[in-house]
C-alpha cells in the first residue's frame, strides 16, 4: 500500500511538473510570437506617423483632437474588433495664440527669454507687465517672503530637477509643484506673474509647457504665468544676481474658451469566457500644442492600438474583454478619464486589469505596478518570461493618471515602465515630434504591454 501511494504521488508530481513546463513552454512561444510580430508587422509606427505628421499637435478642443479621434477611430474599425465606438466627454478649450515673448533690458541691451505660456494661464494684460523679479526655489521660500516683498513683483521660481535621481519622474515630481501651483500662491500674496523654470534635466532653450491650476481662485485675481528654457533660467538667474533691480518683461496672449464636446475613443474584443469582465490598455490622445506629442502621449495611445493588433493577429481569443481606450484630455483636466470611470461606474462593468502607456515610447524595461500582494506576486512570477526581451523592472508604484479614475474591486492596475532618461527632454516641448520615438523602442513597448496583457487574460 505505502509503496503504491508513493508512486501515485510521484506520478501526480511528474503530471504536474509536465503541465507546468508545458504551459511554461506555450508562454514562451507566445511573448516570442509577440515580439516578433511587433517588430516586423505592426502598424503602431505608421499609426503615429499619421497622428504627428498628418494631424500635429492634439491639444483639447482643437481641430488636431477632433482629427486625432476621427482618425483613430477608423483605424481601430480596420482591424476586426467586436466593437468599436466613441464615448463622450465634455474638455476645457485654451489657447495660446501669439507667440509669447520676455526680455530684460541691460544698459542699451535687451535680452530675450525663450518663454511658453503655461496650460490654462490667463494672458498678461495687452501690452504686457513689466516688474521687478524675485527669484525663489520653492512655495515655501515665496511664502515666507509673505505678501509685503511679492506685492507688484514677478516672482521667478527656479529649483532645477534634481539630477540624483535615477528615475527622472522621482526628479519631476519633486520639482513640478512650482509649475502646477506657483502662480496660483503668489498671486495670493500680489505678485503679477510668475516664470517657472522648466521642467527638463537638461540644460537647452526649449521652454516646456504644462498646466498651472489656479483651483477655485476668481478669474480676476489670476496671474499669468509662463515657463522659461532651462538656459533661459540660468541666465535670468545670473543677471538678477549682479542687478537686483532688473525689470522683466513678458507678454502673452492665451484665452480660455467654454468647453467643447470631445470623446473618448474605444476598441474591443469580446472576452470568450467572461465578457463581463473588462481588461482596459490605453494611452491619452490629447497633446500639448508647442510640438506633436509623439512622445506624451501618441506613443502610448498606439502602442495600445497595437495590442489588441498583435492579439487579433496572432488569433488569440481571449477569455476576458480586452477593451483599447484612448482617452481625452489628460493634459488639462484628466476630463475623459474621469468619465469613462463614471460611465464604468453607471454601468456596473466589472474591471480586473487596468494598463496605461504614458511615460513615452523608449525602451520598456518593466511595469509600475498598483495591485494586492496577491496579484502583485503573480504578475511578479512572470518575471522569468520577459527576461528575453530586457523587462525587469517589475515594481509597485503609480499606474497611470486617466486609469486612475476605475474602481472596480481588487483592480490590478499598471504603468508600463519605459527607460526615463530622455524623457524630459521632449516633455511638454516644441521637440516632442515624431522623429523623438525610435520605432524598435516603440515597438518593443506594444510588444510588452500585449504580453503582459495575455498572461493576464489566460491565468484569470
Ligand atoms: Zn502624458
Amino acid at each position: 500500500m505505502q509503496i503504491k501511494y508513493t508512486m501515485k504521488k510521484a506520478i501526480l508530481f511528474f503530471l504536474l511538473q509536465t503541465a507546468l513546463s508545458f504551459s511554461q513552454t506555450t508562454d514562451e512561444v507566445m511573448l516570442k510570437q509577440i515580439y516578433k510580430s511587433a517588430l516586423t508587422e505592426s502598424q503602431c509606427y505608421s499609426w503615429l506617423d499619421d497622428l504627428s505628421n498628418k494631424i500635429g499637435h492634439r491639444l483639447s478642443g482643437s481641430i488636431g483632437a477632433e482629427n486625432g479621434v476621427l482618425y483613430t477611430k477608423q483605424q481601430l474599425e480596420t482591424l476586426g474588433l467586436d466593437r468599436v465606438y466613441l464615448q463622450e466627454v465634455m474638455v476645457p478649450k485654451w489657447e495660446r495664440g501669439a507667440k509669447e515673448v520676455a526680455y530684460v533690458e541691460v544698459g542699451k541691451n535687451k535680452i530675450n527669454f525663450p518663454i511658453c505660456a503655461l496650460g490654462l494661464s490667463v494672458a498678461t494684460p495687452k501690452d504686457g507687465i513689466s516688474a521687478s523679479v524675485i527669484e525663489v526655489k520653492s512655495i515655501e521660500e515665496l511664502k515666507t517672503l509673505g505678501a509685503e516683498k511679492v506685492k507688484g513683483k514677478i516672482i521667478f521660481f527656479n529649483r532645477p530637477m534634481n539630477p540624483e535621481f535615477i528615475e527622472t519622474f522621482h526628479a519631476y515630481g519633486s520639482c513640478v509643484d512650482q509649475r502646477s501651483s506657483g502662480a496660483r500662491e503668489a498671486g495670493e500674496l500680489g505678485a503679477v506673474g510668475v516664470i517657472v523654470r522648466s521642467m527638463n534635466l537638461r540644460l537647452d532653450d526649449l521652454p516646456h509647457t504644462g498646466m498651472t491650476n489656479y483651483k477655485d481662485t476668481p478669474m480676476d485675481k489670476r496671474i499669468p504665468a509662463a515657463a522659461i528654457s532651462t538656459n533661459g533660467a540660468e541666465a535670468l538667474s545670473k543677471l538678477l544676481k549682479t542687478n537686483t533691480n532688473l525689470k522683466l518683461y513678458f507678454k502673452q496672449s492665451c484665452q480660455s474658451y467654454p468647453d467643447v464636446k470631445s470623446y473618448n475613443v474605444i476598441g474591443e474584443i469580446k472576452g470568450s469566457e467572461h465578457p463581463e469582465r473588462i481588461m482596459v490598455v490605453g494611452g491619452h490622445l490629447d497633446s500639448w500644442d508647442l510640438g506633436d506629442g509623439s512622445q506624451d502621449d501618441g506613443a502610448g495611445c498606439v502602442q495600445s492600438m497595437a495590442v489588441l493588433e498583435l492579439l487579433k493577429k496572432l488569433n488569440y481569443h481571449p477569455k476576458n474583454t480586452i477593451r483599447v481606450v484612448l482617452f481625452m484630455n489628460e493634459e488639462n483636466g484628466v476630463k475623459g478619464g474621469t468619465k469613462y470611470g463614471e460611465e464604468a461606474k453607471i454601468n456596473k462593468e466589472n474591471h480586473i486589469f487596468a494598463m496605461e502607456s504614458d511615460s513615452g515610447g523608449f525602451s520598456p524595461r518593466g511595469f509600475s505596478i498598483d495591485s494586492d500582494e496577491l496579484n502583485f506576486n503573480k504578475i511578479s512570477s512572470w518575471k522569468n518570461l520577459f527576461e528575453p526581451y530586457l523587462i525587469h523592472i517589475f515594481a509597485k508604484g503609480h499606474s497611470g493618471t486617466d486609469i486612475e479614475p476605475i474602481k472596480s474591486e481588487n483592480i490590478v492596475k499598471i504603468g508600463l515602465h519605459p527607460d526615463s532618461q530622455r524623457y524630459f527632454d521632449y516633455h511638454h516641448a516644441a521637440n516632442d515630434k515624431f522623429d523623438a520615438v525610435n520605432k524598435r523602442e516603440l515597438e518593443l513597448g506594444a510588444a510588452t504591454m500585449a504580453s503582459l496583457m495575455y498572461l493576464f487574460d489566460k491565468y484569470n
